[in-house]
């Protein structure tokens, strides 16, 4: 980050999700929710005009990054870093959170453009191998929808796949007042710890195709969804995980689809050696 700005803040942009906190009450209970250590480096996604960022910068921690889309706000929290402060001028939709890797314990925070939230814990959860704990604040709908439980109408793909890596926590609620350019609708500040690795999928891209599969047909049975895919041996599998082929895929705990995942690598992967 090269450029320096100063002067009038542009007018919030609607593209990127900029509805700023103007409450610091609820960047102290985020910040407080962190428990950060001094050998934590924090990673801020989408700082804006900072009023998390001081927070943050305030508790105990090694390195803060913060990763901003904005130009203008990227160079005004670089005008006023620190010197454990990085301000990296990036989509953190484009980030590799691969490199959120140990040694290093990593915890990751944000107050989430409304558009990106999903995708992002996505990659996250399952790809920054270093995450020790993120604390996040997304759509109260979306927040409903990670932390759903089987059986539910919120639950879904979202929901099993970030519930096979991380443990997700509803701590709060948010009105829209706490925020300008005021939301249309309430937030959700939730926190997620991740699970120990003997628990995560072994076989996550075959988990990834499983969960679209089934959540495209949400509404329908699990036989007819295997049957018209073709997937091999599906009555084998079903049976042998003592699963009914007439349940539908909201039924299914992220544990269950995780079995199921494995199954059916192995069964194409036999498959194909026959062939
Ligand atoms: N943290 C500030 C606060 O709480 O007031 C701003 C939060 S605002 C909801 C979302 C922020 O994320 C904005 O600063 C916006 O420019 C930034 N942003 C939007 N899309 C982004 C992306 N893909 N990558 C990184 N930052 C992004």
């Amino acid at each position: 980050m090269n450029t320096i700005s100063s002067g009038t803040a542009p007018k919030a942009k609607k593209s990127l999700g900029q509805n700023f906190l103007q409450d610091d009450n609820i960047c102290r209970r985020i910040a407080a929710l962190l428990d950060t250590t001094d050998a934590d480096r924090i990673i801020e996604i989408g700082p804006g005009p900072g009023a998390l960022t001081r927070f943050l910068q305030a508790s105990p921690h090694s390195l803060l990054i913060l990763l901003e889309k904005d130009t203008w706000w990227a160079s005004d929290r670089q005008r006023v870093a620190d010197c454990r402060t990085q301000t990296v001028l990036t989509d953190a939709l484009a980030f590799d959170w691969r490199r959120i890797s140990p040694p290093y314990p990593w915890i990751i925070a944000g107050n989430l453009p409304y558009n990106v939230a999903s995708p992002l814990i996505w990659d996250i959860t399952a790809q920054a191998t270093g995450l020790v704990r993120a604390v996040f604040m997304v759509q109260k709908e979306v927040g409903l929808r990670l932390c759903a439980q089987p059986g539910t109408k919120q639950y879904g793909a979202l929901s099993a796949w970030v519930q096979s890596h991380v443990s997700p926590t509803l701590e709060f609620i948010v009105r829209p007042g706490a925020f300008s350019p005021q939301p249309k609708v309430d937030s959700a500040v939730l926190s997620f710890t991740p699970l120990p690795v003997a628990q995560r999928p072994t076989e996550p891209d075959s988990l990834k195709r499983l969960l679209s599969l089934c959540f495209q047909q949400r509404r329908k049975q699990l036989g007819g969804i295997f049957r018209r895919a073709a997937l091999p041996d599906w009555e084998d599998i079903l049976r042998a995980l003592r699963i009914e082929p007439t349940l539908r895929p909201e039924a299914l705990s992220p544990v269950t689809f995780n079995k199921m995942a494995v199954s059916f690598r192995a069964a194409l992967t036999n498959h194909k050696k026959k062939s």
